[in-house]
């Protein structure tokens, strides 16, 4: 039966690129609902015209929006690790509903501890490689030499923003998964290969 994973954690956690080395190491598919936001306002499509003005002032975009994007990565099959949804209790119990409804078991989540210092100076300090992802290089990607960018989103008051949404809507989720033995709670600080060791602890082979 397939499975899926949530990885949640603040806007500069290092969510992304735990998510890479998990999914890799776990076999499971990575779906980012923030990538698949960002690549539908890229392409100009009209679901990414719709949303790119909330996206782009660090704000959620509605439930219905992303709960479609998720429900077809769940009708595809295969393990899933999710990351950046849920955000919110209403979309955790949306995503309960969506596993329900497949008879997939319920996810395990696992939360990203790290202290809001840090998140705001990784997040000043975040560049991506248009092709190769995220990286801490100052500006050309260390692998195809590329011009690095900056998010929209990480000006200084959008991540502001961002964090006390996080702080306001996505931190009662830990209560709830808690509440319902889904939850571990692994310390996101330091370097990024510990992390994922720890993050492997807690997530079955
Ligand atoms: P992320 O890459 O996860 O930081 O997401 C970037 C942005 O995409 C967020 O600030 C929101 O505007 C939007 N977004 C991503 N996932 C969700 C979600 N589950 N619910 C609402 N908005 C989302």
């Amino acid at each position: 039966m397939a499975r899926c994973i949530v990885l949640l954690g603040p806007p500069g956690a290092g969510k992304g690129t735990q998510a890479k080395s998990l999914a890799r190491q776990r076999n499971l598919e990575h779906v980012s609902t923030g990538d698949l936001l960002r690549s539908e306002i890229a392409s100009g499509s009209e679901l990414g015209r719709r949303v790119q003005a909330t996206v782009e002032a660090g704000r959620l975009v509605p439930d219905e929006v992303v709960a479609e994007l998720v429900a077809a990565r769940l009708d595809r099959g295969g393990d899933l690790l999710l990351d950046g949804f849920p955000r919110t209790v209403a979309q955790a119990r949306v995503l309960g509903d969506l596993l329900d409804e497949r008879k997939w078991p319920a996810p395990r989540v696992v939360a990203l501890r790290v202290d809001d210092d840090e998140v705001v100076r990784r997040l000043a300090a975040r560049r991506t490689c248009p092709s190769c992802g995220p990286q801490a290089a100052a500006e050309d990607c260390v692998q195809c030499g590329a011009a690095l960018l900056t998010r929209p989103d990480d000006a200084e008051g959008v991540v502001r923003e961002r964090l006390s949404i996080y702080a306001a809507q996505t931190v009662p989720l830990m209560a709830y998964y808690a509440s319902l033995g889904q939850l571990a709670v692994v310390d996101g600080s330091g370097a990024p290969g510990d992390v994922a060791r720890r993050i492997e602890e807690v997530v079955p082979a």
